[in-house]
């Protein structure tokens, strides 16, 4: 479509002659079930009368536009992504009434209908740039305006927005027009609506200097399983500890705070300010462990983060997104660790988050933390593990560097500098330079301007009587950058625990640096380079520490060092150093002792995915059943009703392989089996079930058993997982036709469908769709949303056929240069996950 693909230098001259001051947004949710009314009136200058520019809506009908007296024909001013605006005057008043369509993709007016129930729910999402889907605007982040909504609903329903209600009027027989405030000056990507039949918990925060009013949604089909309490006192916590005189000392500028929790939902969370919208998976329906109320609580205060960083001061364009993100998932780390009862979130944040960027900083696409985002296709596949993960563990390193105090004064005076602006890379930085007095140039250009990470390797020269001679740490990689690491030194405390003996912190630079502190000293069981996680790099072990981890990983004491060991041992899985087979049996020689559920959970989904990935083919069922067996054992050891259980029978669930594991799965759904303190909940009852279907042991009639027992939007979801998972050639023929050659799903059962087609016991069995695949590429990401593309273009690529003639194939299809870049850049994504695979499969198979 012409003009959907908004430029970044076509948003830079728009922003050159155009300002805007107001939008007026008057919406008819009563107008269908498929498009909705919307009338915008657009009040903004031009710096330079006569001037044309445009502005952006994506509808697929518009009634009227008229541009100060003149009125307009849609038919020549429309082009189905931009209207074109002439001759503009000093100030100007464009009004446009479109009807737009709700959407089933996540993106623009989303809108749901419950099956527990019939209740209607819609609600927006919008970043970046799909305001135009709910009225016609100018859709860049740095043409901010205060937005007034009015909004035309059934009486009964409930609809808030960004700003506070300001009036509500009967306009017909059940029909309702809600009012509310302008809001401050923002941008068009942050601005939100939530309508529908939902739930609503009221509190309110007070401190000295604010009051802010408090409301939970959700669905009505949910409301039981809503812990307000819980969330609300995380709400409160953060915002004391933003507001603290030695933080952010700025109150929350934008009146009440609505979380949204919504359905089908395509991401975490939105920082709408005033109107936090939330996937309402995190209003748990089933048992979960703490680690899912730590990631939670995470998500929740990194979107409050965003009302300062990214809501009040904004990113001038998308190549610096990750001025927000970084800034945001760092603050929401800290924030957990310092204002909620997870205090060892770095913990997670060492194991999980940093898993993500350390995978995509090996990619062949990686990008510089600032990145070169030339339009809105580039921003959409930029929401990244660079982006968030490698930033944020970047900013951590920053503020080690120029210390903590410095770090949130510079925040102040940034957020006073560019209130209710713009801003970019630099500005950032000569805050923190203003504060802390350091050059941030070379630090700046080291870590944020290039791609790729360094290994660091110790360098141990050991006496005949064990005491250490000489220490290095030899650095590779390019380009070799400047680290402040901390190096640690474990010995058995004589009562069998690995206690750290000794820490040195030091700058390592070059290709090899000395640590002169650490000779004369006896040789340590282990060496643990980037010990306290304060530099971003993969690191080695020395082969006494190799010997170390093998066998006593879970006698280390610490919980972050264990959470480091295993990181790195993951990085080496992958990098086909140790075989998948040794890491699976580190996971089930350790991870049973290991304290931390969130470390245990993230190693068994690593044990799973080492088996499905790395692992050699010959040697996978017979690990599967390694897998299976240990879990089981595990899940009769643990503590009745505590999270470890319920971690070793997810694993057991869906590792298990054997006739008798199955038939024990079938006992525990029937209730003829049961393990103590074990409950066999919906969401476990689903995970087993799919289970079952994909090892031929529930058909279709078991599974609409299982559904008839939970017909929800989740049940819905899961059984369309558990029959895309039936192994016959004609279900796999339906769900691959109602993904690719059908739009008729909406962007939640895409996934679950594409899960279960996947999820095969018999991988050549999926053979046949291969060819299909390259031939539907194209066409996917040219007619389908991009949301939907992404999910098929990346779940569906033919991994089943994994093989050096499947990187020939994937090579073949790239070598067209006509393909879009983004297209281009998934695909290749893939391929290097199957080049990787292959090489590790390839290390298992010597083992
Ligand atoms: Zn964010």
């Amino acid at each position: 479509m012409p003009g959907k693909n908004l430029t970044r230098d076509e948003a830079r001259e728009r922003a050159r002659i155009i300002a805007v001051d107001s939008y007026d947004v008057a919406l008819d949710l009563t107008s269908g079930t498929r498009t909705f009314r919307s009338e915008t009136v657009i009040r903004f200058t031009c710096a330079e009368p006569g001037a044309a520019s445009f502005a952006d809506l994506l509808a697929p009908e518009v009634r009227e536009v008229r541009l100060n007296d003149r009125v307009l024909d849609p038919a020549v001013v429309f082009d189905g992504a931009r209207i074109a605006l002439e001759d503009l005057a000093a100030e100007n008043v464009l009004r446009v009434v479109a009807d737009c369509a709700y959407s089933h993709t996540g993106q623009g007016l989303h809108r749901f209908e419950d099956p527990a129930d019939g209740s209607v729910y819609t609600y927006t999402h919008f970043e970046p740039a799909d305001a135009r889907r709910l009225y016609a605007n100018f859709e860049q982040p740095d043409l901010k305006a205060s937005f007034t909504f009015s909004v035309i609903a059934p009486e009964e329903w409930t609809v808030v927005s960004n700003a506070a209600e300001s009036a509500r009027e009967p306009v017909g027989p059940g029909v309702a027009r809600w009012r509310f405030e302008p809001t401050k000056r923002i941008s068009t990507y942050i601005t939100a609506l939530a309508a529908g039949d939902y739930h609503v918990v009221r509190d309110v925060y007070e401190d000295d200097g604010a009051t802010i009013p408090l409301a939970l949604l959700c669905r009505r089909s949910l409301a039981e399983h809503l812990d307000a309490e819980r969330l609300f006192g995380q709400t409160k916590a953060g915002f004391a500890f933003y507001h603290r005189a030695d933080r952010f000392a700025l109150p929350y500028p934008f009146g009440k705070y609505d979380q949204v929790f919504v359905p089908e939902y395509n991401i975490g969370a939105m920082e709408n300010p005033g109107c936090v919208t939330f996937r309402d998976e995190y209003v748990f329906r089933s048992k979960v462990t703490e680690a899912s109320y730590e990631g939670r609580a995470n998500t929740l205060l990194h979107e409050m983060a965003h009302m300062w960083f990214g809501d009040l001061v904004t990113m001038t364009w998308w190549d610096d997104l990750w001025l927000k993100e970084s800034f945001a998932d760092y603050m929401g780390t800290a924030a957990v660790a310092e204002a909620t009862e997870y205090a060892d979130s770095w913990v997670s944040f060492a194991v999980r988050r940093k898993a993500w960027a350390y995978r995509q900083d090996q990619l062949p696409t990686t990008h510089p933390i600032v990145a070169d985002i030339r339009d809105l296709e580039d921003a959409m596949l930029n929401f990244d593990g660079i982006t968030y993960a490698k930033g944020a563990s970047v900013l951590k390193q920053l503020v080690s560097y120029v210390g903590k105090d410095a770090f949130y004064a510079g925040s102040r005076r940034y957020f006073a500098q560019h209130a209710y602006g713009n801003t970019g890379l630099h500005d950032l930085l000569s805050a923190l330079e203003a504060e802390s007095g350091r050059d941030l140039s070379t630090w700046s250009k080291a870590w944020l301007e290039t791609t790729g990470m360094n290994r660091l390797v110790p360098e141990i020269a050991v006496d005949a009587s064990g005491t250490v001679t000489a220490f290095a740490v030899r650095q590779e990689g390019e380009p070799l950058r400047p680290h402040r690491v901390a190096i640690g030194c474990y010995a058995d405390d004589g009562s069998g625990v690995l206690v750290r003996t000794h820490r040195v912190e030091a700058d390592i630079a070059g290709a090899r640096t000395e640590i002169p502190e650490l000779a004369g000293r006896a040789r340590p069981a282990l060496v643990l380079l980037n010990d306290d996680d304060l530099t971003y790099c993969k690191i080695a072990f020395d082969d006494v520490s190799a010997d170390a981890v093998s066998a006593r990983l879970s006698d280390v004491r610490d919980p972050l060092a264990r959470a480091l060991v295993w990181s790195a041992m993951w990085n080496l899985t992958r990098d086909a150093e140790l075989p998948a087979r040794e890491f699976v049996q580190l996971v089930l020689r350790h991870a049973a002792r290991e304290t931390r559920v969130a470390v245990v959970q993230m190693v068994l989904e690593q044990a799973e995915s080492a088996l499905d990935n790395y692992a050699d083919p010959a040697w996978r069922e017979e690990g599967r059943a390694i897998l299976a067996a240990g879990a089981l054992r595990e899940l009769r050891a643990a503590a009745p009703g505590s999270d470890h259980q319920l971690a070793w029978a997810r694993c057991f669930g869906r590792a298990a392989v054997s006739e008798a594991d199955l038939r024990f799965l079938r006992g525990l759904l029937s209730g003829d089996e049961t393990v103590d303190g074990l409950t066999v909940d919906k969401e476990l009852t689903w995970l087993m079930t799919e289970t079952l279907a994909v090892r031929g042991a529930a058909d279709i009639g078991y599974i609409d058993a299982t559904l008839a027992h939970d017909d929800t939007a989740a049940g819905r979801q899961h059984a369309a997982a558990c029959r895309a998972a039936v192994d016959t050639v004609d279900n796999k023929a339906e769900a691959w036709r109602s993904v690719v050659e059908s739009d008729d799903l909406p962007n939640a059962m895409v996934d679950a469908v594409i899960r279960g087609f996947t999820r095969t016991s018999d991988p050549a069995g999926l053979s046949p769709y291969t060819e299909p695949y390259f031939a539907a590429l194209e066409r996917v990401w040219n007619e389908r949303s991009i949301e939907i593309a992404r999910r098929i273009v990346v779940g569906l690529y033919p991994m089943w056929d994994n093989s050096p003639e499947l990187l020939r194939r994937t090579d073949d299809w790239l070598a067209d240069d006509r393909r879009a870049p983004a297209l281009r850049r998934l695909v290749l994504e893939r391929r290097d996950d199957a080049a990787r695979a292959l090489r590790a499969r390839a290390r298992d198979a010597r083992a």
